[in-house]
């Protein structure tokens, strides 16, 4: 690993202060894989700010019912916690399914929201990949590409999002916070990653001095009755080859509110926006459910490895609305 200087600041506005006069800094929270990176040689910042000691590690609530987190808050705590077991199901399940007990609880929220993708050609330095070394090329295509994305990808990239939890708050309506030194704005979960186009090195919305601070939660009564179900190769501690966050409302047999977003399907989590459109006011039943799972991935890009995920997808989207309609688990 290359030296680096490392600053552990007091507060948010040291930290912000920190990385905005040092262009080559990187901001180091619980979750994100920085330091795997570093020691890869993939990252190599001149300074790393520790932000693990800032006060952003309450959960709290917000006019109306939703749910302000603070960006350290850990994933064992959110997962665990009472309003959020109550009001939104989907995201404990997510948080459950994301890591080992280990991992959740050295992980936060905002460093979760930031992990890099698995490809394991981004991690091989003999191997070409425009996320890592742009313009270089991707041996992803005609490589080992079984758990790559089928939508949104490109012909730069076809990486996955690794983050369970960023699909449940795909499915909320979350709103990102992020700090720097020109002020606090606000950025739209579905808008905060990005998909890769000719610029894959670019993962996500925030710029590189802006501190993530918090998640909001608007309130959703619709997430009370909610799920998230992951399909993996192994029962624990695998990135889902699918993944579902459903919420579903439906009155006299038909569908009157529904939230649907996939993970491991595309570069960033996936809001099935074409098949909520299909789902809404319509009858809740398995027919229209799998007509709607085909809808959204009427666009997927396949290579032979990975096609299999197009019907893996619609049979757990399928499933899972099933499951939310019927109350019980099947599938
Ligand atoms: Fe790199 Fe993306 Fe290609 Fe993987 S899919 S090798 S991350 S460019």
């Amino acid at each position: 690993m290359r030296p680096f200087a490392y600053v552990k600041p007091a507060d948010v506005t040291a930290a912000v202060r920190a990385v905005a006069t040092e262009p080559r800094a990187k901001f180091l929270g619980g979750g994100t894989n920085l330091v795997d990176l570093m020691r890869e040689g993939i990252e190599r910042p001149d300074t790393v700010v520790d932000v693990t000691g800032l006060p952003l590690d309450t959960v709290e609530e917000l006019p109306g019912g939703g749910l302000r987190i603070g960006a350290l808050v850990r994933n064992s705590a959110l997962a665990a916690d009472p309003r959020v077991l109550a009001r939104y199901p989907l995201l404990s399940q997510a948080l459950l399914a994301g890591a080992s007990a280990q991992l959740r609880n050295m992980a936060t929220v905002g460093g979760n929201l930031l992990q890099r993708t698995r490809c394991p050609y981004f991690y091989d330095a003999a191997a070409a990949c425009n996320k890592r070394e742009p313009g270089a090329g991707c041996d992803a295509l005609e490589g080992f590409n079984r758990g790559s994305a089928i939508l949104g990808v490109s012909e730069s990239c076809i990486a996955t999002h690794p983050s369970d939890m960023s699909v449940a708050l795909a499915a909320l309506d979350a709103v990102v916070e992020a700090r720097s030194v020109r002020g606090t704005r606000r950025i739209p979960l579905t808008d905060f990653h990005r998909l890769p186009g000719d610029n894959p090195e670019i993962e996500t919305e925030l710029a590189l001095d802006e501190l993530i601070t918090a998640v909001e939660l608007p309130a959703a009564p619709v997430a009370a009755r909610s799920r998230y179900r992951k399909v993996r190769d192994r029962a624990s501690y695998a990135f889902a080859l699918v993944s579902v966050a459903a919420a579903l409302e439906v009155r006299d047999g038909a569908v009157t509110e529904v939230r649907l977003a996939l993970g491991g399907v595309a570069p960033k989590p996936w809001r099935a926006r074409e098949a909520e459109r299909i789902l809404l006011g319509g009858p809740a039943t398995e027919a229209e459910f799998r007509r709607a799972a085909e809808a959204e991935l009427a666009p997927a890009t396949v290579r032979p490895a990975n096609a299999f995920k197009v019907n893996l997808a619609r049979a757990t989207i399928v499933a899972t609305l099933r499951e939310l309609t019927t109350g019980g688990e099947d599938g």
